[in-house]
């Protein structure tokens, strides 16, 4: 028969699962009384160890929703808080620790929470018993609480007092049952007294006469009727603090001593039935639990049915019916995106990192050259325009070794290209660009939506890049080296590069001309702008003096306008260079090699192709097919095997609409599981009670 509510206590921690839908609760036996009436040593005579918090001030400040679960073949005694995956605690004055901890966590202002704690204890001494303590009734606030307590701990008690639960109302014998605060909150809420059973503790502070007199009370009388006991662990058992710290079981010396007392008055002898002693109350909350329990089964299965045709029709409606897990959806996204990967990883090869790193190298080559020959220093007002311009004897042809300076300024600004940490840069230039990629696939994924996840791709990205690029950078600008030394530019190179940068230059052109036109909008046309921009020239060459370097501005301009002037005046001038320099590159002089050291522009760019086809060959070999093979096992180990259920869960929960579908889906099987198991114990319980009626 024990089997039943073994049963029904495990059904109705999994129900507890499925939601807070008050219909489909199985009964617990609920445990209310006064502070210090004894309801604490009650539960722990039950359970046989001290396991409650103590203390002068309410600990009690959650209910504790505690699960007796009956191990027979097991030796080990041990509690554990399901929902904090603490583990099995053996210690069981860390389970007091604990429960403690939870009920102080509770802010003073909120008294109490309806938030229950679950604990189960496993052992070989405990029934299969479903309890919940509640904290105790006050008479007065204190000094130090809020004055509405009392009331809330009234509300919470009555919360959970209602059927089909079973009321262990707990009153001291030495107090008079009129003014016992739980039985009165009982007779309220059950008035028949059908589903209380009344303790009275603390029967050896009366003389028998009264305790007889207490169990038999008549004013409230109780169907289930009224246990006396004696609960208190005697202080020599109790000895070197040996019990205190709820290290020992304090069974045997609570019976020992509860016995002693009633078998030394005859007016508990068993042939007056009167239900005396700890024992006798954990067999008849066994026997009153399961006969609640099997009771409730006809009505809570057909409550069962109806959520279960609920959240049937909701699957059906909603979902189609389709099928889902948290691992079917993770495993589902997972491949979605590895796919997507591949297809990127196969359009993106060497041709398109060789894009990349000439883009890089244009732009450094523009970069020199505006630096090394086509620099004017205009910048700053105060110094006056050069008569002479270093470009103006640039684009004449240069008979052989007639002016050297052409030669050493060409081989030097090859010199700084080559040795601008090519290395480097193109890996990071690779390696960012990779990284980018990645970003925008998993924007573009289901992983979107889940936080969680797009950290881990991050991560597993950045980390392999990060990796591979430390070796990477140096290997290749050892690859380079020789390039570092001398550069021979052939014919065909010459033509080429002769063709690219007449592109990077006109490319630079149009930019040049779309910010300069942009400018003289925002000075206010091109009049203004071309007022301006003659006025900083006439500064430039000294024909007006500045004061203060204009700060305050000067000629009728703010010093906003002068500023901006001197960006159009930079720009007009680089656009003059610009074109000039396009005409050169395209003008004879610059058709052959002949001419490198007046056609830098060229020059540059056949080596900067040189340093590219070097660095894409390295970097398609090295860092994309070492990316390629690494990354989607990476993926698989940070958001594969790796996760724990309850990480792919929360990974699920992450986008709502998910979460949603697999609530029903969980929700079904769970009820279908239950109603299944429920079936299985009402044939249980017609069984037992055919068999009962044969015997
Ligand atoms: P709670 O506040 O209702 O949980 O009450 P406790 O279980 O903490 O008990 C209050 C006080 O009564 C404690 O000092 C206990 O030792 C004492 N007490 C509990 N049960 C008995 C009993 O059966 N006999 C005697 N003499 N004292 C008891």
């Amino acid at each position: 028969m024990m089997m039943l509510t073994k049963k029904m206590i495990e059904i109705r921690s999994l129900l507890q699962t499925v939601g807070q839908s008050e219909s489909l609760t199985l009964p617990s036996i609920v445990v209310i009384g006064s502070q210090s009436s004894g309801k604490s040593s009650v539960l722990e005579a039950i359970v046989g160890h001290e396991f409650l918090p103590k203390g002068s001030n309410m600990v009690t400040r959650r209910p504790i929703e505690l699960t007796l679960v009956n191990t027979p073949e097991a030796h080990a005694e041990y509690g554990e808080f399901p929902a904090l995956g603490l583990g099995k605690m053996t210690d069981f004055s860390q389970v007091q620790k604990t429960l403690t901890d939870l009920n102080l966590a509770v802010p003073v202002q909120d008294c109490v929470s309806d938030d229950p704690i679950q604990l189960r204890i496993y052992s070989p001494n405990v029934p299969d018993l479903s309890l919940i303590d509640l904290p105790g009734y006050i008479q007065v606030t204190g000094r130090d609480q809020p004055p509405e307590l009392k009331q809330k701990i009234a509300d919470l008690c009555e919360k959970y007092i209602k059927t089909p639960n079973i009321i262990l109302a707990i009153s001291a014998a030495d107090v008079d049952l009129a003014n016992s605060t739980a039985l009165r909150a009982s007779r309220k809420i059950d008035p028949r007294g059908e589903r209380t059973i009344g303790v009275i503790t603390k029967m050896d502070l009366v003389d028998a006469g009264r305790g007889v007199e207490l169990l038999s009370d008549r004013k409230y009388a109780l169907r289930l009727g009224y246990v006396g006991v004696v609960c208190r662990v005697p202080s020599t058992a109790s000895g070197p603090k040996l019990f205190n710290r709820g290290s020992g079981n304090i069974s045997n010396a609570i019976n020992k001593n509860e016995s002693a007392y009633f078998s030394s008055h005859s007016e508990f002898d068993p042939e007056n039935n009167l239900e005396v002693g700890t024992k006798k109350l954990k067999t008849k909350l066994m026997h009153v639990l399961e006969q609640t329990m099997a009771s409730s089964l006809k009505t809570t299965s057909e409550a069962i049915q109806r959520e279960l045709a609920e959240a049937t029709y909701e699957y059906k409606v909603q979902y189609n019916e389709r099928p889902l897990s948290a691992e079917s959806y993770l495993a589902e996204s997972l491949d979605g995106f590895k796919h997507s990967f591949r297809q990127f990883s196969e359009d993106f090869g060497r041709p398109q990192v060789r894009e990349l790193l000439k883009h890089e190298l244009d732009q450094q080559v523009l970069n020199l050259l505006a630096q090394r020959y086509w620099n004017k220093p205009f910048d700053d007002l105060s110094i006056p325009f050069p008569e002479t311009d270093p470009l103006a004897s640039l684009p004449k042809a240069d008979p052989e070794g007639e002016n050297q300076i052409w030669q050493i300024k060409l081989d030097s600004s090859s010199a700084a290209l080559t040795k601008l940490g090519v290395g480097r840069l193109a890996t990071s230039v690779v390696a960012n660009s990779l990284q980018a990629q990645i970003d925008r696939l998993v924007s573009n994924s289901r992983f979107a939506a889940h936080p969680f996840a797009r950290q881990a791709i991050t991560e597993a990205s950045t980390s392999i890049l990060k990796d591979l690029s430390y070796d990477i950078s140096d290997e290749l600008e050892i690859c380079i080296k020789p390039y570092k030394y001398r550069i021979e530019v052939e014919d065909n190179e010459w033509a080429r590069g002769r063709e690219n940068v007449t592109n990077v230059l006109k490319e630079e052109l149009k930019v040049c001309e779309g910010a300069f036109k942009r400018l003289e909008d925002n000075i206010g046309g091109r009049r203004k702008a071309k007022d301006v921009m003659s006025f900083i020239d006439r500064v430039r060459n000294g024909q007006v003096v500045l004061e203060g370097d204009g700060i305050g501005g000067a000629g009728g301009f703010s010093a906003l306008l002068l500023q901006k002037g001197r960006e159009a005046v930079f720009l007009r001038d680089r656009l003059d260079v610009l074109k000039l320099r396009l005409l050169a590159v395209k003008s004879k002089q610059c058709a052959s090699t002949k001419n490198k050291y007046h056609c830098p522009e060229v020059f540059l760019d056949a080596v900067a192709d040189k340093l590219t086809t070097t660095a894409d060959l390295f970097l398609d070999a090295e860092l994309l097919s070492k990316f390629y093979y690494l990354f989607p096992r990476e993926l698989d180990s940070r958001l594969g095997r790796n996760l724990s259920q309850t990480e792919i869960d929360r990974f699920a929960g992450e986008d709502p609409k998910i979460r949603r579908h697999l609530d029903v889906v969980r929700r079904k099987e769970l009820l279908e599981h239950v109603l299944k198991e429920m079936e299985g114990l009402r044939q249980l319980e017609a069984r037992e009670k055919r068999f009962s009626a044969r015997s």
